[in-house]
């Protein structure tokens, strides 16, 4: 029995099982059975998150390797982890705690209280959900955020998230970083065993409730590096999001089950990055890539080097009051 199980916020009954309310999985839970991410159990009366404060990683990094670039940049942030996740990618770098269900693997439990001093005993006033899924830590990230008007809090998530819970979390998070895991249905269906839509959904609104907002998108060679794939994500972006978007372009290393697929070349993040910002996105970057690959800010207007960024050392150069000193324009940078 884990003692820190708290009543599930998203949920109801139906013919006596409990239907979860948290990601489009909608999982139908019968009584001592959990869902398909591992952290919701039904309990005889109510369907309990039992991942509540069960905390599997927790370590400093630089807000760069999450990735954000435009939020704080080259602060520290407190990264936070579970175990669990409502998504299976075959691909998955953090399969070892993603994939593990709580009780299968030693985990610390950190009230919220807790958790906010450690933040502010460091001296960091940003505080990440990462590593796993956060999105299914729902309960945990709005009780140790909500109303800590100095800590920031940040979720690096999949946006596999159903409207309303993801409403609260924005009530508490200031920055994301949302995975866009490929641009087609049968990418998401096959690889992730999941749906493609609601990812997009979630952006949506995230990105119109003003949350600073950053994508990933992680270019497998021969699954998602098909150049109409990546220019109808950059479409869409442009369309449905801002131009001011950050956009993060990862390349893959094998891992989990897709250890047959190579490292995606640098040729093609860098075409990919060429689409980008042919469609008009202003701020696109190569990530996971040796650290001569430029991966620095320009303004979008005058191209000057507005952030100067060598693995992670990060200098903000030429920005005054959240413009460019050169030509003025207003630069999408939370200092
Ligand atoms: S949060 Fe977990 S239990 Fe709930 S629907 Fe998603 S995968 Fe299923």
């Amino acid at each position: 029995m884990n003692t820190s199980a708290v009543e599930s916020r998203y949920y109801e009954v139906v013919n006596g099982r409990y239907r979860c309310l948290l990601c489009p999985n909608f999982c139908v839970i019968q009584k001592g059975s959990r869902g398909r991410c591992g952290t919701r159990r039904a309990g005889p009366d109510i369907l309990q998150a039992v991942n509540y404060g069960q905390v599997s990683s927790l370590n400093i990094d630089p807000m760069e390797k999450k990735p954000l670039y435009h939020y704080h940049p080259g602060e520290e942030v407190l990264s936070v982890g579970s175990l669990g996740c409502n998504l299976s990618c075959d691909h998955c770098q953090n399969h070892t705690i993603s994939q593990t269900k709580i009780g299968e693997r030693d985990t610390v439990f950190m009230e919220p209280e807790k958790l906010r001093d450690l933040c502010r005993s460091k001296g960091i006033r940003n505080l990440a959900f990462t590593y796993n899924e956060p999105t299914i830590w729902q309960e945990y990230v709005v009780d140790v955020l909500r109303g800590q008007d100095d800590l920031h809090g940040i979720l690096v998530t999949n946006g596999y998230v159903n409207l309303p819970p993801l409403q609260e979390l924005c009530e508490v998070i200031k920055g994301m970083n949302i995975d866009i895991k490929g641009f087609s249905y049968e990418f998401y269906r096959n690889t992730c065993h999941a749906a493609l839509a609601p990812v997009l959904e979630a952006a949506r609104f995230v990105y119109s409730r003003g949350i600073h907002l950053e994508l990933t998108y992680l270019v497998i060679p021969g699954r998602n590096d098909d150049p109409d794939e990546i220019t109808q994500f950059c479409e869409w972006v442009t369309t449905e999001l801002g131009l001011n978007v950050p956009v993060h372009f990862t390349r893959f290393h094998p891992d989990y089950l897709m250890m047959d697929v190579p490292d995606t070349p640098l040729e093609t993040l860098a075409a990919a990055r060429d689409i980008a910002y042919g469609e008009g996105l202003e701020y696109v970057y190569i990530g996971n890539a040796p650290v001569h690959v430029d991966s620095h800010t320009y303004c979008p207007s005058c191209g000057e080097m507005i952030v100067n960024r060598r693995g992670y050392e990060t200098k903000v150069l030429k920005m005054d009051d959240g413009h460019c000193q050169i030509c003025g324009k207003r630069l999408d940078i939370i200092l």
